[in-house]
C-alpha cells in the first residue's frame, strides 16, 4: 500500500534505524542523510520518512508530504550555507534512479554544469 514501509526498502531500513546513516535533519515526516557516495561538497539526501517508488508516485499520492521534502532540500541548503546548489530527483532507472524510495538529491559546494549528463 502507498506509505507503507517496504522491507526489500534499503531507505525504509534507514528510516527504521536498521542501516546507519549520517542524518543532518529529521521532522515528522522527513529524513536528511549524507549520501555514502557524494558527488559533491554537499550531497545530501532528503527523503520522505512514508515509502513512495519515485517522486511521480510521491506528487501523485501525497502533495502535502512532498511539499515537506522540498521544504527540507532549502533547510539542508540553509544549514550546509549554499548559495547555489541543484535539487535533484532522478526518476526512473532511465533517468538514473537505483533506489526506488523517492528522494531528492540536495548537491552543492562545487560549480555544478549543465546539462546534466
Ligand atoms: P539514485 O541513483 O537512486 O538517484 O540515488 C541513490 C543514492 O543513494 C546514490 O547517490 C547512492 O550513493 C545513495 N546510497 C545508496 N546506498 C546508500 C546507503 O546505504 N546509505 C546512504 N547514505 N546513501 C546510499
Amino acid at each position: 500500500m502507498a506509505g507503507e514501509p517496504q522491507d526489500d526498502c534499503l531507505f525504509c531500513k534507514i528510516v527504521a534505524g536498521q542501516i546507519p546513516a549520517t542524518v543532518v535533519r529529521e521532522t515528522e515526516t522527513t529524513l536528511a542523510f549524507r549520501d555514502i557516495n557524494p558527488q559533491a561538497p554537499t550531497h545530501v539526501l532528503v527523503i520522505p520518512k512514508a515509502h513512495h517508488a519515485d517522486a511521480a508516485a510521491l506528487a501523485a499520492a501525497d502533495p502535502a508530504l512532498a511539499a515537506d521534502v522540498l521544504r527540507e532540500t532549502r533547510a539542508v541548503a540553509e544549514d550546509e550555507k549554499l548559495d547555489s546548489y541543484r535539487i535533484v530527483f532522478n526518476t526512473g532507472s532511465g533517468a538514473g534512479q537505483t533506489v526506488f524510495h523517492t528522494h531528492a538529491h540536495v548537491l552543492g559546494g562545487r560549480g555544478l554544469q549543465w546539462p546534466p549528463g
